[in-house]
């Protein structure tokens, strides 16, 4: 999966530091990231010493991947377009590949962080600029004592099988016209095994057995931290599609099943987990 980056580490403490020549800068237009493709189609995101005017005021640190530093824009500064030369803008959602998973990583993480600074300059309570802890990732309301973290959503993504079926679906006026396993947010007062459960009913009228938690995955680019889990169908199988949500949903026989693990989504590796029969049995019938 995409945060699968061993032997190298993510680091996200807290950090004060000033940007130095070699940092990484990653830098958005809307939903749009700086970015360079080499000759093997690698991405490469711009170093500090890239950017025409070097103002180290109007960044700050955001995270590491081991030695390598990654800075992004202060909040008040993030509406400049910096043009970079040999560089250009591409949209967050066609930069997933395996051969930078480290940089997609990285770019999704600055993404997450970059657009919870953005929408936190001013307290929600009180209208007071906030500023920033210095002993966490935290922003402070000096006006009311208001505390904001970082915003992480919860959703489920999920396998419900049918023996040797599993179902995917394919999301209604989304931008991902691929194949997908059902999703959903959790709602407040619920539990991620609830969410399951309605999100299955919801969008395509099954019931369903108890669900087991497989992996999480951290999905900076909308927020969330997914949680996956696998269920097995309880009663008929016949599908009653959500319009709204949904454009397609159907039971693919294991083997025959048009989409495969693309070591990015956790989506992706549980369909490939499926297809692994023994394996899969042995885990789901434990
Ligand atoms: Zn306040």
């Amino acid at each position: 999966m995409i945060q699968d980056i061993a032997p190298k580490k993510f680091y996200n403490p807290i950090c004060f530091d000033t940007i130095t020549a070699k940092d990484k800068v990653v830098l958005f237009d809307e939903r749009s990231v700086l970015i360079q493709r080499n000759d093997q189609n690698e991405l490469i995101i711009p170093s500090f010493c890239e950017l025409k005017e070097q103002k180290e005021e109007k960044f700050q640190y955001a995270f590491s991947i081991d030695q390598t530093r990654y800075f992004i824009k202060k909040a008040e500064y993030m509406q400049e377009k910096e043009q970079v030369e040999g560089y250009g803008y591409e949209a967050l959602s066609t930069i997933r590949q395996l051969i930078s998973k480290e940089i997609c990583f990285a770019v999704m993480s600055a993404w997450h962080l970059a657009g919870w600074y953005r929408d936190n300059r001013f307290c929600g309570r009180c209208a007071t600029t906030t500023i920033h802890s210095q002993k966490e990732r935290m922003l402070y309301c000096p006006g009311c004592g208001n505390m904001i973290y970082p915003k992480i959503a919860p959703a489920v993504i999920i396998g419900v099988v049918d023996r040797d079926r599993l179902l995917l679906s394919k999301y209604a006026g989304r931008e991902y016209k691929k194949y997908a396993l059902l999703a959903g947010f959790t709602e407040f007062g619920e539990t991620a095994e609830e969410t399951v459960a309605r999100e299955v009913f919801e969008e395509v009228g099954l019931h369903i057995g108890k669900p087991k938690y497989y992996k999480s995955q951290p999905w900076g680019i909308d927020s969330n931290i997914l949680y996956g889990f696998f269920v097995s169908l309880k009663g008929e199988a016949k599908i009653s599609l959500d319009p709204n949500e949904l454009s397609l949903a159907e039971w693919h026989e294991r083997g025959k099943i048009p989409a495969a693990d693309d070591g990015i989504s956790l989506t992706r590796e549980m369909i490939g987990f499926f297809e692994d029969k023994e394996r899969f049995e042995t885990w789901f019938f434990d």
